[in-house]
């Protein structure tokens, strides 16, 4: 029979069984709420068609929902300590596999080859560790894994960053980073007192949707980042100071970007986070083009 893991007295139950006890420098916020994650696999839109990588399963509370609707779950588990405890909880789920290892330095394209159906998409769900929530997602984003949706947990600080739009107090590096290749939306918000233990932030519930192709056209990725990286590096000065202090106060500098920025029409004297995507790209064209 099926007994759901996170409820608050299974879960104690579970906890109780292997004496486990909560490291939270590995950020082990385990939910104990089962509607939030019926919620969270239902964002999702999981099926039959659809393969799934889970960050983090902790004792399996939502590993289970992801069983129950995907066709294959790979959890990556850093604590070798919660690798008997899934062996037990997930014992009714032949379609999960768990791994023991930090995903940062998992091989997604062999593990996935190994026990995906290659045809089918691969979606990312997971409740994140959140000391490392931006590095797991550009290790996902930057990753050469063809991954067609994230719905991943994080504090909702971060994710009012990513699906942050310009000229808003949020918006950064870490936006276009992530909304250039991915559609991003906050989709819900999830108050603390539904974790054990509770964390110190609320959280919210982002989705991420991978485009069919970037948001914008970049000649030049690489250059693409830099730039918008340099011109959020002190965010009271302007874009002008930004780029001299990232690419070089000499003349030669001097006149490259001022013709690029002219070339791109945009005023040097404007912060950087009023640039749209567009923007930037037509700015970072622009430089590439005019050389150095
Ligand atoms: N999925 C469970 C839940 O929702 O209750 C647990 C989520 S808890 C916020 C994060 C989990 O990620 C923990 O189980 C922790 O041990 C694991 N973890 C931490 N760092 C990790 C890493 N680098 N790679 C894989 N798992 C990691």
């Amino acid at each position: 029979t099926y007994k759901e893991i996170a409820t608050p007295s299974r879960t104690r139950e579970i906890l109780e069984k292997y004496g486990f006890s909560f490291k939270k420098s590995l950020g082990q916020n385990f939910l104990t709420e089962p509607n939030v994650l019926r919620k969270i696999a239902e964002t999702a839109e999981l099926s039959e068609e659809v393969n799934v990588i889970e960050i983090g399963p902790g004792i399996g509370a939502l590993t289970e929902h992801l069983a129950r609707l995907a066709k294959q779950v790979i959890a990556f588990e850093i604590d070798g300590r919660l690798i008997p405890v899934l062996k037990e909880t997930m014992s009714i789920y032949p379609n999960v596999k768990v791994i023991n290892q930090d995903v940062l330095k998992a091989d997604l394209v062999k593990e996935t080859d190994e026990h995906f159906d290659l045809k089918q998409k691969i979606k990312v769900v997971a409740n994140l560790p959140y000391y490392i929530t931006t590095p797991i997602l550009m290790h996902l984003i930057e990753g050469e894994l063809e991954i067609s949706e994230m719905v991943v947990m994080m504090q909702k600080e971060v994710a009012d960053r990513i699906s942050a739009k310009p000229s808003t107090k949020a918006y950064g590096s870490l936006s276009i980073a992530v909304q250039y290749f991915y559609d991003a939306e906050l989709a819900f918000i999830v108050p603390k007192t539904v974790f054990t233990p509770q964390p110190n932030v609320d959280s919210a519930i982002l989705k991420l949707v991978k485009r069919e192709q970037p948001i914008v056209n970049v000649l030049d990725e690489r250059e693409f980042f830099k730039l918008t990286r340099a011109s959020f590096e002190l965010r009271r000065k302007t874009l002008w100071n930004n780029l001299l202090h990232v690419y070089g106060k000499d003349e030669k500098a001097r006149e490259w970007l001022t013709f690029a920025l002219e070339k791109a029409n945009i005023d040097p004297k404007r912060r950087g986070e009023t640039l749209s995507l567009q923007e930037f790209a037509a700015l970072s064209n622009a430089m590439v083009e005019s050389g150095k």
